[in-house]
Parts: C-alpha cells; sequence; structure tokens
C-alpha cells in the first residue's frame, strides 16, 4: 500500500477506498491482502469512480484529518454498490458517455450540444465535476414511481386588486401552454417578475385561489387531493428547523410522510439513502443553521429541501429557483440532481434566474415567459434555432440564457434585429435610442410571432390524448387522504422533533437567571415576613399578588412566539399534508410545558422559604399547584393571540394590552369597581390565582383580606381550567381557519 501510495495519488485512494469497502463487510483480518488484489480488478472502474470522489467535492479528498475518513468510508460503501451493480464495460461506457453528454462546457450558442459531444474524443482526463451525477443513478425508491404527465392549456390568472376607492384587475399570466413528461426537465425562465413562481405554483396545485383559467391536467385528469401525495413542491426559501441536522430533519420527514406500508426502519433506511444520493453524507450530523447558528451551507440547505421532497418518492417535483444564491459549480450539481431524478421516472418543473451556459443545456424543456407572457415553449435544445428563425440571434457570442433573459426583458442590445422589427420601428416613428427598438415594441413582436408561428401547433398536440391506460387515469381520482402514520404516531413524532429542536432553549442558562434573580429579590425584599399582624399580611398579600402577576406575564409572552414563529413551516407541512394539525397542535403545546413547570418549580422554592410563607407541606404545594395553573391558563391565552393575529409585532402589542388589563382587574389596585366593567376581573387569570393563594395562605386566620372574601375556591379553579381549555381551543380554530384560507 506504502508504494501505491508514493507511485499514484489516484491507485493510493482507489486501495484505501476498497481497503475500507473491505473492512465496511467485516473482512477485517485480512483488508489489505483483498483490498490489494481488488484494488486491480477494479482498477478500470474505479479509476473513474476515485475521480469521482476526488472531484465532486474540493474539501472532499484534500485534507487527512478523520471526518473525511469517515465520508471515504461511506463513500467507499456506495461505491461498493455501484462496483456491485455497474462491474461491466459495457455499463463503464455508458457512464461515461452519459457524463460526456452532460459535462460539456458551452459558451457560444451556434453548436448544438449533440454536435459537441460527438466532437469531442474521449479523454479519461475530462474530469468534469458532473461526473459525479453523470454516473449516479437514483436508485432510493423502493416503490416504482407512478408516472404522471403534466399538460396545461392557456392558463391565466389575474388578482383582484382592492384599493381603498376602485378595485383593479392584474393579469400575471397570459394564457401560457405547455407540457411536461416523466423522465424530462423542464426549466421556466424569464426576468424576475414575469410569472415563473405563480406558473409554478398554479401548476403544483399550490394556488387555487382566485381560480385560475384554461386548463391543467395529470395524466389528462383534474387535481385531486390525492395528488398531494405525489406532488414535492420546493419554494425558493429554504424552510427547515434551525436546530436539527440533516439526518434528523430527513428522518422525521420520512417518519410522518411515506406510508404505513413501510416499516419504521424502511422509513429511517430511505433517509440515510437520500442523504448517500444527495452527497449529504459529510454534513449529515451538522445541524440546518440559520441566522443565529451556524450550519452548513446554503447549497447542502437545498439540497436538504430537495431531499425533504424526493423523500416521499414524487411522481412531479417542482422547484422555485433551486440554484439562486448558490455558485456556478454547486448550482450544476443540484441540476444533475434533478436531471438524475427525473431519470428515475418522475416529471421535474423548476425556474430558474439566471443559469450558466452550461446548466441551460441541462434542462429538456424550457418555458420562456416575459411580463406573463408565453415567448416560447418547446426543447431547449431549440430554443436558439427557434429565436434565429424569427430574426434574433446574437451578434457576439454570449450564454443563451443571458440572450434570453435580455430578449424576455425586450434587451436587443447585442441582437440583431429581425427586419420586421426594423420596418416597424421605422414605419412608427417610435425609435427609442440609437434608432433602436423600444423594449415594449419587441416584448410585442416575440409575443406575437409566438402565437402566430408554434403556439396553435403546440396547442394541437397537447389536444392529443395521452397514451396511457385507464387504470392510471382513474389512480388520479382517488381523494381520500391518506396519512403516512395516525394520530398518536404523529403526535409522538412531532413531540420528539418539537423537543430536539428547541433542546437549546431548555438549558437557556438567560430564562433560569431572569427567574431566579426575580426570586432572590423578592426573597430579600419579604425576608421572613410574618402574616400574624395584619400590617405584615397586607405586605405579604402584596408578594402574592406579584407572583400571581409575574406567572401571568411570563408565560404569556413565550407563548405568543409559538405558532407566528412557525407559520411557515406550519404552511409548507400542511400543504404538504404531512401530519394533522390537530396532532401539531397538541404535540406543540405540550412539548414546552416541562420547562415551563420546571422554572416556578425553582422560583417557588426561593421565594416560598425566603419570604417565610406558611411552612408546612400542604400549603406549599397547593400554591405550586396554583401557580401552574396559573401558567397554563396564561400561556392558552399567548397562544390564541399568536394563532389570531399570526403576527409577532401585532401579537405583541395585544398581549400587553390585554396583559396589563388583566393585572389592574387583578383585585389588588382598585377594591371599589363601578359595576357595570366589574365582570372584567373574572376574566383575569390573576384574579383567581391571586384569590387562590390567599386562601391557601391565610383561610386558617381570616376570612376577608383587602376586601376580597376568601371562599371554597372552586369557583376559581373552574374558572382556570375553563381558560386553560377555551384560550387552547380558540388558538387551534385560528390555526384551521388560517389553513383552510
Ligand atoms: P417571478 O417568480 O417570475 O419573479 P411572480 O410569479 O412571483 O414572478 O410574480 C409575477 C408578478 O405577479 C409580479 O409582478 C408580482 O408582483 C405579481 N403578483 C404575484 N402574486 C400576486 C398577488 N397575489 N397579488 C398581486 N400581485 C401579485
Ligand atoms: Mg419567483
Amino acid at each position: 500500500m506504502e508504494t501505491a501510495n508514493s507511485s499514484s495519488g489516484i491507485f493510493r485512494t482507489t486501495s484505501d477506498q476498497l481497503a475500507e469497502t473491505a473492512m465496511v463487510v467485516g473482512m477485517k483480518s485480512s483488508a489489505s491482502s483483498e483490498a490489494v488484489g481488488g484494488a486491480e480488478t477494479a482498477v478500470t472502474l474505479s479509476r473513474r469512480a476515485s475521480k469521482r470522489l476526488t472531484a465532486a467535492s474540493p474539501g472532499r479528498a484534500s485534507s487527512s484529518n478523520s471526518k473525511n475518513t469517515h465520508i471515504r468510508k461511506s463513500r467507499s460503501a456506495q461505491l461498493k454498490l455501484e462496483l456491485d451493480d455497474v462491474n461491466s464495460g459495457a455499463a463503464l461506457s455508458r457512464a461515461s458517455s452519459a457524463s460526456l453528454g452532460l459535462s460539456f462546457s458551452f459558451t457560444g450558442f451556434t453548436m448544438p450540444p449533440e454536435d459537441m459531444a460527438d466532437s469531442r474524443p474521449f479523454s479519461d482526463d475530462d474530469i468534469p465535476e458532473d461526473l459525479e451525477a453523470g454516473t449516479r443513478k437514483m436508485k432510493i425508491q423502493a416503490e416504482p414511481t407512478m408516472p404522471i404527465h403534466l399538460k396545461f392549456t392557456e392558463v391565466t390568472y389575474k388578482v383582484i386588486h382592492k384599493g381603498v376607492t376602485s378595485t383593479s384587475e392584474k393579469k400575471i399570466l397570459n394564457g401560457i401552454s405547455g407540457c411536461v413528461n416523466p423522465g424530462e426537465v423542464l426549466a421556466m425562465m424569464g426576468p424576475s417578475g414575469s410569472g415563473k413562481t405563480t406558473l409554478l405554483s398554479l401548476l403544483g396545485g399550490r394556488l387555487r385561489k382566485p381560480t385560475p383559467g384554461g386548463s391543467i391536467t395529470y395524466n389528462d385528469q383534474p387535481y385531486s387531493k390525492y395528488l398531494k401525495s405525489r406532488i414535492g413542491f420546493v419554494t425558493q426559501e429554504d424552510v427547515l428547523f434551525p436546530h436539527l441536522t440533516v439526518k434528523e430533519t430527513l428522518t422525521y420527514a420520512a417518519l410522518l410522510r411515506l406510508p404505513k406500508a413501510l416499516t419504521k426502519q424502511e422509513k429511517e433506511k430511505r433517509a440515510t439513502d437520500v442523504i448517500y444520493e444527495l452527497g449529504l453524507e459529510r454534513c449529515q450530523d451538522t445541524m440546518i443553521g440559520g441566522s443565529f447558528v451556524q450550519g452548513i451551507s446554503g447549497g447542502e440547505r437545498k439540497r436538504v429541501c430537495i431531499g425533504n421532497e424526493i423523500i416521499i418518492n414524487p411522481s412531479l417535483l417542482f422547484l422555485d429557483e433551486p440554484t439562486s444564491s448558490l455558485d456556478s459549480t454547486t448550482a450544476l450539481r443540484t441540476v444533475e440532481i434533478l436531471q438524475d431524478i427525473a431519470e428515475a421516472g418522475k416529471t421535474v418543473i423548476t425556474t430558474i434566474h439566471q443559469p450558466s451556459s452550461r446548466l441551460f443545456h441541462k434542462f429538456d424543456k424550457l418555458i420562456l415567459l416575459g411580463k406573463g407572457s408565453l415567448l416560447y415553449f418547446g426543447k431547449a435544445s431549440e430554443a436558439m434555432v427557434y429565436f434565429s428563425s424569427i430574426g434574433c440571434s446574437p451578434s457576439i457570442s454570449m450564454n443563451p440564457a443571458e440572450f434570453l433573459i435580455d430578449l424576455a426583458n425586450g434587451n436587443i442590445n447585442d441582437v440583431s434585429m429581425p427586419s420586421e422589427l426594423e420596418d416597424k420601428v421605422q414605419n412608427s416613428g417610435t425609435e427609442g435610442r440609437k434608432g433602436k427598438a423600444s423594449p415594449a415594441v419587441v416584448y410585442e413582436y416575440l409575443v406575437e410571432a409566438y402565437e402566430t408561428r408554434v403556439a396553435d401547433n403546440e396547442k394541437k398536440k397537447l389536444m392529443i390524448p395521452l397514451p396511457i391506460d385507464e387504470e392510471l387515469k382513474a389512480k388520479m381520482y382517488n381523494s381520500r387522504k391518506e396519512w403516512g402514520v395516525s394520530w398518536w404516531e404523529q403526535f409522538s413524532i412531532l413531540f420528539r422533533r418539537g423537543l430536539k429542536e428547541r433542546r437549546h432553549d431548555y438549558f437557556s442558562w438567560l430564562r433560569i437567571t431572569q427567574v431566579l434573580a426575580t426570586a432572590v429579590i423578592l426573597g430579600l425584599l419579604w425576608w421572613q415576613s410574618d402574616g400574624d399582624s395584619p400590617k405584615e399580611l397586607q405586605d405579604q398579600a402584596g408578594l402574592l399578588f406579584f407572583i400571581a402577576v409575574f406567572w401571568g406575564f411570563f408565560p404569556v409572552f413565550t407563548a405568543i412566539f409559538t405558532f407566528p414563529q412557525e407559520r411557515a413551516m406550519l404552511n409548507k407541512e400542511l400543504a404538504a399534508n404531512m401530519y394533522r394539525l390537530s396532532a401539531y397542535f397538541v404535540a406543540r403545546t405540550t412539548s414546552d410545558l416541562p420547562l415551563d413547570l420546571l422554572l416556578p418549580v425553582l422560583f417557588l422554592l426561593v421565594v416560598y422559604f425566603m419570604a417565610g410563607l406558611r411552612s408546612s407541606p400542604g400549603p406549599f404545594f397547593l400554591s405550586m399547584l396554583t401557580v401552574f395553573l396559573c401558567i397554563v391558563a396564561a400561556q392558552g391565552l399567548g397562544l390564541a393571540i399568536g394563532a389570531l393575529l399570526m403576527d409577532l409585532k401585532r401579537a405583541t402589542t395585544l398581549a400587553s394590552v390585554t396583559v396589563m388589563t388583566f393585572m389592574l382587574a387583578g383585585g389588588y389596585f382598585v377594591k371599589t369597581v363601578p359595576v357595570f366593567i366589574s365582570w372584567l376581573r373574572y376574566l383575569s387569570f390573576n384574579y383567581h390565582t391571586y384569590k387562590l393563594l390567599l386562601k391557601v395562605q391565610y383561610e386558617h386566620i381570616t376570612h376577608s383580606i383587602n376586601g376580597i372574601k376568601i371562599d371554597s375556591g372552586v369557583k376559581e379553579v373552574s374558572a382556570l381550567l375553563a381558560m386553560v381549555i377555551g384560550y387552547r381551543l380558540l388558538a387551534y380554530l385560528s390555526l384551521r381557519r388560517m389553513n383552510l384560507r
């Protein structure tokens, strides 16, 4: 092995990998000898494979720390599998030609990709980074993908804008037609604001109001709820939990989303497969991260988002700008992954903002949008031919994607002008600068050109029914919602996920310090106070009222954040039918309880004994229970306000007003309240808590303190219990309403 090391870097990698492979499969004792032998037999294959390993990610092979060994190990395990199933020269040449076809670098626009690929002699030294995706086939799905052909004709979409005095209508899409088949990648291009996201959401069934015009069919059938579980939708923003690791994120998604037929182990295996498939093994134990937490890189985040969707083996995969904000190599890799996904029989539709020329040639079909109108639909490789046929071709060598976006923007600098357009400009006299047509004129010309030359033909093609069997069509009708797991399992998975996501909160020293500091200050101020004399009893009542207020305030303001903070995630997961809202609601509202009930225990332990309140176990535990009840009721209020408004600013404003009102109505500051407003105190949990705390401390001494009567306490407990349930019900209904909207 040492000699091999010095003679050839590639060979070293290969044999190392094989040694590791051997170890992985449990042949520890004879690892090195087997490895050398293995290296000889597999050398033809693994030269390429090892280059893949080194080229795929710059950091992967260069350093030699333990992390890297781990990666190589996992990679080599995968390599072994590939050796098994590739295992022949034929496969190798297939793989290499595939990778060549994908990997040429294209900067001009005149030569179609096929020619280019053919004209290049094969050489093992073209290591395009693409090798990784070029030779790799998706092999995660256990069940075959159901093929779905997507067709859309004359799709229009408009929104009605209601102003103060008038209502205006805004057309966002004007009659877009096209189709995509399983195995194809359709790219939508166009300048920002041209309607890409809108069209993508319409096709993905994510935008249903106001109802779009035209028709969108899936295997010639309209949208049905059944499709929800067959569609993967990757939104432009990455919506992920920042404190979960990559592996946890994908595992929870697998557990929740995969059908009941699979066992827990199979679901977990699927998550691992996806991790390997997307090349995420290096960061699988890293936290996702967010604005305040260090985490994985942008490209990795995007892949996690894609993983979240392909884990269900969707038939249709929609992606909104998956490559924006990625560097060109990472973008290329992402698109290659999409290509692999399509090759596995899925229909992939993606919007793309500004692809590099290499990226552009990876798409099968292309839609070019400009201000909501269709400028081109057809094979991506024929787009340039079409535009030159209508007289638009670049006069200098440029990236075809750049050229198309320029055109869609109506910018025809460096573009040869079609004669028709020149005539038009001269006749109308509406010349822009330097005798060029203005963007609006160019745009009009392009829309018209497409409509007159291509549109009718394409629409006729779309009218032809698909040659698929009725069974497949009938499946689309099935509108029953199917859940991956039962309600209880959903609850328990969400509960565990909630605990994991917020585990850092549980050891939040800030919160603990805040509570303990307040407790110590209270303890010092009321140091060993005595409840026997009437004057000191007044003082102690003040302490009890403060406790009621403190534990009314604190939980409201922490609970307010719960739903607004998770809004994006909730929307995303509910749109994907991941779980029942009720399971989420119960899991989310109970997973924070342990900590919320731990803090008051600490607090009371300090205050109760420092301030010298009634010292016997009974009153202590009853006080504790009262505080618990107050906390849970106050939390309910916070949850309800948060869910009702779903906006932190508005929610905090409303909460501070409400909490202040409840505090003032709590019975400590004002005793003679006018009758017409005195009912307010019955809504105040501070009032009920205060009364109960007084009862626990003084029922053996007096029957009335500060004008507050001490009675059985049943009313107070019932009122608090009603609040615990009522506010939560209100919160749940608010969420439901948000979901329905
Ligand atoms: P793209 O994704 O191509 O940048 P979008 O599909 O997001 O474009 O938007 C297309 C146009 O439609 C934009 O001008 C946008 O402002 C407008 N638009 C989209 N949705 C709405 C809406 N609900 N109300 C008003 N205008 C909208
Ligand atoms: Mg967009």
